[in-house]
């Protein structure tokens, strides 16, 4: 027999999960339908957030190796302890999806386990371990994405994605990563600090796409100063276990020898076996679902959001883009703000941005003023030691409208979050200058740079 709902969420990631909890506080029976046994998607199982504990875990043991004795504090004897830190890793993340867990109780979402597909108009199928049909007028598909692959590139033995490279069982010798996006940076970042061997071949002549291009330069510098072996240019035209270890080629380049490669090419949208197709969703060439500014797609009554309907694929956006979407069926209104998105990359230091950058503006047109600050003019990172990197405000030449920042620095994923409420709410550069930062901390930084883009920075 079919169960009847108001909205059937496919997929419990950022998208899914997000959309599934606002829908129910806007009063809708909603049930959300998610094949692994953990809710959360990527991000939460295998993503941001296992990263991020990765991230830290190394930070710590490269500080206690190296970067204390600046501080006066003398360290015998550090080791590391992988296992300890993986388990920490996995606490935090069951954590975080028990957390999901408990929501949809309280707001009454029935979490359904199994692989849905359309089967025609408000109809669910769900292949899992109670099979069932679910029925709803709306149906929001939030399935996410998967890594991308390569030609030539063989999966399998010591070749693999960031899902493997988050549990390798031991430090590798050398680890190869294929792509300088801010996957490729991250867990390479994780893999050299506790003591990995790392190459980074990318295809572009630089690092992190779609970054402001000094910011990204500036960036690659300090990565290459840490040890990350970087090469641009390089195109990758194979890698595979060879048993006793991996090889990779590159067009120009001798064959490299490596214990394990890291394939961060980017990510595609996953949609297999979902029946689009047979209720009349056509996707586009590169696979994404298409969908109006209501996140409808061609079927009426058929939603999509997150990575599945586009770039940028961040778990943020998923959740502007869940939210916006289940507001808009139940109130007509809601709306994503696509210059408002931050994206940030959490090598050390951090690189964040928000709006368009400079190579943007100058190819729209676009007359603006640029003010930055350097890190190591500030009392607060003097004293934390961490003075590399600087922000860059981008404002209207005419209008003084802040149109972008673009920060590398300490914390600067927490830092833009000042830049994207300003942006948000059309501040001018102006505005941000003559707004009162408590002293002595990182955010001066962002209004010094505010300050510059005027021509009136103090401590320049
Ligand atoms: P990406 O698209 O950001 O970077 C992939 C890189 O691989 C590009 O620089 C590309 O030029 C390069 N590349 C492609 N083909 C190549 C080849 N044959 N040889 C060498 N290099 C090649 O992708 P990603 O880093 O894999 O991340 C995937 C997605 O996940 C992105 O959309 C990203 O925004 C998102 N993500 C975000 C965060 C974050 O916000 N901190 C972290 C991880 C992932």
């Amino acid at each position: 027999m079919a169960d009847a709902y108001d909205l059937i969420v496919i997929g419990g990631g950022p998208g899914g999960y997000v959309a599934a909890i606002r829908a129910a506080q806007l009063g809708m029976r909603v049930a959300c339908v998610e094949r692994e046994e953990g809710l959360g998607g990527t991000c939460l199982r295998i993503g941001c957030i296992p990263s991020k504990a990765l991230l830290e875990s190394s930070m710590r043991f490269e500080e206690a190796r190296k970067g204390l004795a600046v501080h006066g504090v003398r360290v015998e004897g550090v080791s590391l302890d992988l296992p300890a830190l993986m388990q920490r890793k996995a606490r935090i993340v069951k954590g975080l999806i028990s957390g999901i867990d408990f929501l949809f109780k309280k707001n009454k979402v029935t979490r359904v386990l199994g692989t849905g597909r359309l089967a025609g108009a408000g109809r669910v199928e769900v292949d899992g371990p109670s099979p069932t049909v679910l029925e709803a007028p709306r149906v929001l598909i939030a399935t996410g994405s998967r890594p991308a692959s390569l030609p030539g590139v063989v999966f399998g033995g010591g070749v693999g994605t960031s899902t493997e490279a988050l549990s390798y069982p031991e430090v590798p010798g050398h680890l190869v990563v294929i792509g300088a996006g801010a996957i490729g940076l991250e867990l390479g970042s994780v893999w050299r600090r506790l003591g990995a061997r790392v190459t980074v071949l990318e295809y572009l002549d630089r690092i992190l796409p779609g970054t402001d291009a000094d910011i990204a330069q500036k960036a690659r510098k300090v990565l290459a100063r840490q040890g990350l072996d970087v090469h641009l240019g390089v195109r990758v035209t194979s890698a595979r276990d060879v048993g006793e270890g991996c090889v990779v080629e590159a067009e120009g380049m001798d064959p490299i020898r490596c214990d394990r490669v890291l394939v961060a090419v980017g990510r595609v949208p996953f949609t297999e076996g979902l029946g689009l197709q047979a209720v009349g969703i056509e996707v586009t060439p590169r696979g994404f679902i298409p969908v109006n500014e209501r996140f409808e797609t061609a079927v009426p009554g058929i939603f999509a959001v997150g990575d599945v309907v586009g770039h940028p694929m961040l778990a943020h956006k998923a959740h502007e883009e869940g939210i916006a979407c289940v507001e808009g069926i139940a109130t007509g209104h809601g709306h994503v703000n696509r210059d408002g998105i931050p994206a940030v990359c959490y090598t050390e230091p951090e690189v964040a941005s928000v709006g368009r950058t400079e190579e943007q503006l100058r190819e729209a047109g676009v007359e603006y003023r640029a003010g930055s600050f350097p890190f190591r003019a500030n009392g607060r990172a003097q004293s934390l030691g961490e003075t590399e990197g600087e922000v860059k405000v981008l404002a209207d030449a005419r209008t003084d409208r802040i149109l972008g920042v673009h920060i590398l620095g300490p914390r600067a994923g927490d830092l833009i979050a000042e830049a994207v409420a300003a942006m948000e709410f059309g501040a001018s550069s102006e505005d941000l200058a003559r707004t009162c930062h408590a002293h002595p901390t990182l955010p001066e930084v962002l209004r010094e740079a505010a300050l510059a883009a005027l021509g009136r920075a103090i401590h320049a």
